[in-house]
C-alpha cells in the first residue's frame, strides 16, 4: 500500500522568505565529477549575484572532501558535504534522502541539477517530496525582480522556448542540459567553506546494493569530450566513420553524428548530436558531411571552435564555422589525421 508523498501541502502560512541563495547539486562517479556539474555552478554565480545571495553546493559520495575544495574554486561559497561509505555509489533513495535533508534544512531558493540520467532521476524523486514543482531539461536560466527563477526550455519540437515559473512554492527546481552553459575558471584562491553533513540514512532504509561496477566498454562520452569529429550524410556509411574515428583517435576526442547517419544505422544513437541527441560543449567540434540543419545546430553551437568540411560551399553550417573547409571530407578528414599524427 503506497503511503501519500510527504509534504505535497505545505501545511500553514510558510515563510518562503527563509529560502534564500542558489544550491546546485553536484554528480560525481567514482571521484570523477560531471562538466554539467562546473558548468551550472558559473552560472548560479551569476544568479547568485543577481539576487544578492549565497552560491552553495552540494556534494554526496565517499572520500568526495577534494571535489568540495574544488567546488569552490569553480564559485561556490558554500559547500555542504555528506561523505559516507554507503554513498559511494548513486542509488535513489540514499542520495535523495540526504537532498531532502539538507534541502529542508538550509532553505535554498534555487535548486539545480544536471539534466543527466542521474540528475534527472534524483531531482525527479526529490520533487514528490517537496511542495514545489520541477521544470526539466532547461537551456536558459534567469532570475526577475521578484526572485522568481526563470527557467526556459525548448519546446513543440525547439520551435519555441517556454519560460516556466514556480510562483507560490519554494524552492524553485531545475535540470539543466550539459553544455549550454560555461564553466568559471578554476581558481583555487577562491574563498569558501566546507559544512560537513551527518548522512540522514538508518541501515534499514537502504533497499539496494551495488553488488559490483562494470565500466561500460567503448562507452560513448560526448557531454564531456573536449574533442568530437562528428559525420553526417556525407560521410556515405560505415566506412567514411572509421575515418572520421581515426581523426577522433588522433586528437584524443570522440566520434558524434547527425541524425541523418544515425537513422542510416551508421553508428549508435548515443553518437547523435542535436535536438532528440547530446548537447555538447567540447574545445573543438569538426563537422563533415554535415549540412548544418538548426536541429543539429542547437546541440553543438556552443562549442569553442567549430571547424566545417563540406564540399557545398552554400551550406549552412559554413556559416557558424570558425574554420570552413570546401572540400571533400574523404581527402580532408585523411590529410588532417596525417598532419595531426605527425605533430
Ligand atoms: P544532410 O542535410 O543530407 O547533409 C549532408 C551534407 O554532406 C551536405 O551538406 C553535403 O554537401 C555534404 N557532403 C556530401 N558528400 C560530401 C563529401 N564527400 N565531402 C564533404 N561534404 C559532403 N538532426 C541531427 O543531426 N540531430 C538531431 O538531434 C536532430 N533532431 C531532429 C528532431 C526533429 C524533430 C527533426 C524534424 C529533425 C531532427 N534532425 C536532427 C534532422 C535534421 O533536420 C537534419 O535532417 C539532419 O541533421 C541532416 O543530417 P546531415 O547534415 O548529416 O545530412
Amino acid at each position: 500500500k503506497r503511503k501519500p508523498a510527504v509534504g505535497l501541502q505545505p501545511e500553514g502560512d510558510v515563510d518562503w522568505s527563509a529560502y534564500r541563495g542558489v544550491m546546485v547539486v553536484l554528480e560525481q562517479r567514482r571521484g570523477k565529477v560531471a562538466k554539467v556539474s562546473w558548468q551550472l555552478l558559473g552560472e548560479s554565480r551569476r544568479l547568485a549575484d543577481k539576487l544578492d545571495a549565497p552560491l552553495m553546493a552540494l556534494v554526496i559520495g565517499h572520500d568526495v572532501e577534494d571535489i568540495a575544495r574544488q567546488a569552490i574554486g569553480y564559485g561556490a561559497e558554500r559547500v555542504y558535504l555528506c561523505d559516507a561509505p554507503e554513498l559511494a555509489d548513486y542509488r535513489t533513495r540514499p542520495y535523495s534522502r540526504v537532498c531532502l535533508h539538507v534541502i529542508r534544512t538550509v532553505k535554498p531558493e534555487i535548486v539545480l541539477f544536471g539534466a543527466t540520467y542521474t540528475g534527472r532521476d534524483l531531482a525527479g524523486a526529490i520533487a514528490t517530496h517537496l511542495p514545489t514543482g520541477l521544470t526539466a531539461d532547461c537551456t536558459q536560466l534567469d532570475v526577475d525582480d521578484n526572485r522568481l527563477l526563470l527557467a526556459s526550455r525548448p519546446a513543440f519540437s525547439e520551435k519555441m522556448v517556454a519560460t516556466i515559473l514556480c510562483k507560490q512554492f519554494k524552492p524553485q527546481m531545475a535540470t539543466v542540459r550539459p553544455g549550454v552553459f560555461q564553466a568559471l575558471p578554476f581558481d583555487e584562491r577562491r574563498m569558501g567553506e566546507i559544512i560537513r553533513v551527518t548522512p540522514p540514512l538508518d541501515p534499514g532504509s537502504i533497499r539496494t546494493e551495488v553488488l559490483g561496477f562494470v565500466e561500460a566498454v567503448n562507452r560513448v562520452n560526448l557531454e564531456d569530450a573536449d574533442v568530437i569529429v562528428a559525420g553526417g550524410r556525407g560521410v556515405g556509411g560505415k566506412a567514411g566513420f572509421e575515418l572520421l574515428a581515426q581523426l577522433a583517435a588522433a586528437l584524443g576526442g570522440q566520434v558524434g553524428a547527425s541524425r541523418a547517419a544515425v537513422d542510416l544505422g551508421w553508428i549508435s544513437h548515443d553518437h547523435q548530436v542535436g535536438q532528440t541527441g547530446t548537447t555538447v560543449r567540447p574545445k573543438v567540434y569538426i563537422a563533415a558531411g554535415i549540412s548544418g540543419a538548426v536541429q543539429h545546430v542547437v546541440g553543438m553551437q556552443n562549442a569553442e571552435l567549430i571547424v566545417s568540411v563540406n564540399k557545398d560551399p552554400d551550406a549552412p553550417i559554413h556559416q557558424i564555422a570558425h574554420y570552413a573547409i570546401v572540400g571533400d571530407l574523404f581527402e580532408v578528414i585523411p590529410a588532417l589525421t596525417e598532419a595531426v599524427r605527425a605533430a
